[in-house]
């Protein structure tokens, strides 16, 4: 069988242990070597006992646990080619020439730069005398398989990222929480969720709880958004309501682009209609807890697709990630994938909201 390795990488979301559980049960059914690479590009930088084998009782017990057994970090030495050349003469000791990248879009976008590489830094190691020629001819170059891993929804070419889904749970969760005190204390509370630059998180929080109004970066309100806000909270106030809840994505900002801030919120509401007004920042609350069924759900069948991809991928496949349409699993180019998330982040920058929306819908 063939030798794979699996790694999680940048910002943790819950659902990626129960990937990581599929793609060594998978990969171990079908007859493969399975390794783990601990604490992502990291641990493949650095090598020695970072990549290990896996085994089947190995990640027993993980599938309700969030974050990522195996440890994700933000690493600086792949960014750079010398690091990349260490991280490729680490896989090639070990035979590996598959790879599960499961992370977000800075982690899939490296994951395709080392992809295209690799044949050039086989070559270098070759001409360095650090592997033999058998080794550079048998590990000549290598398959990658992405699973999107993100809490934000912000990837493009899947419908659902690994991890959204219970970060959502965990919003609710906290804002109905908030509701009960705002409710006895005729309070208003402005709530920060996460996402910098997508506002999905926000959007949903925001339909889910009945909320009265919602900030996200992809739709900046008018410029008279104050008056607009202030008259909609009247309103629902001089209808019998007794709370007011606002949401405000992270990455909320005005037409100038200048960011809309819950603090900024609050103080308008204070300001103008002299509500008793709190700002509640959830924070990395939205990372944690277990897993929803949703989620473990599609960590085990993103999972196991990517082994059977790899499976069938020779040394010329092109890099895929595996993604959700609809509730089937697809394989999508990597670098289209990648190519239209920062299609899009342009698009944001350069104000062109609607274009923006657009292009992140289905393909
Ligand atoms: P996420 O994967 O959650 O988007 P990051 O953007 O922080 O998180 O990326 C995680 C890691 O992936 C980085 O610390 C770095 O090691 C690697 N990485 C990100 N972008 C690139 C890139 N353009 N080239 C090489 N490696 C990258």
């Amino acid at each position: 069988g063939r030798s794979m390795a699996v790694f999680t990488s940048g910002g943790d979301s819950q659902g990626m242990n129960s990937a990581v559980r599929s793609v060594v049960r998978m990969g171990i059914y079908l007859g493969c070597k399975v390794y783990f690479i601990y604490e992502g590009y990291q641990g493949m930088c650095d090598g020695g006992e970072n990549i290990r084998e896996a085994d089947w009782n190995l990640v027993s017990d993980i599938i309700q646990r969030g974050g990522t057994i195996i440890g994700s970090a933000r690493c600086k030495d792949f960014r750079e080619k010398e690091g990349r050349l260490k991280a490729c003469f680490n896989l090639i000791e070990k035979d590996i020439t598959n790879l599960v990248c499961i992370g977000g879009d800075g982690s899939l976008t490296g994951a395709n730069t080392f992809r295209q590489e690799w044949p050039s830094l086989v070559k270098e190691l070759l001409q360095q005398g650090k592997i033999s020629k058998e080794k550079a001819e048998k590990c000549g170059n290598i398959q990658i398989v992405g699973l999107v891993g993100s809490i934000d929804n912000d990837f493009c070419g899947t419908d659902m990222t690994i991890g959204t889904d219970t970060a959502l749970q965990r919003i609710i969760e906290a804002v109905d929480a908030v509701m009960a005190t705002a409710q006895s204390h005729q309070r208003a509370f402005v709530i920060e969720v996460m996402g910098r630059h997508c506002g999905y998180l926000g959007l949903v929080a925001a339909l889910a709880s009945e909320a009265d109004f919602c900030f996200i970066p992809e739709w900046p309100p008018p410029t008279n958004w104050r008056e607009i806000l202030c008259a909609k909270l009247h309103h629902t106030r001089s209808t019998g309501n007794r709370l007011n809840i606002i949401i405000v994505a992270e990455g909320a900002i005005d037409r100038e682009g200048k960011p809309i801030t819950v603090e900024i919120v609050r103080d308008v509401i204070k300001n103008t209609l002299h509500y008793d007004t709190r700002a509640t920042v959830l924070g990395h609350v939205q990372r944690g807890g277990n897993p929803s069924a949703f989620d473990r759900l599609l960590g085990c069948r993103m999972g196991a697709e990517a082994v059977l991809a790899l499976m069938e991928m020779t040394p010329e496949s092109e890099p895929c990630v595996v993604s959700i349409d609809g509730n089937q699993m697809v394989r999508v180019p990597l670098m289209e994938c990648v190519a239209r998330t920062q299609a899009v982040q342009k698009a944001m920058d350069g104000k062109e909201w609607e274009l923006a929306v657009k292009l992140r819908g289905r393909s």
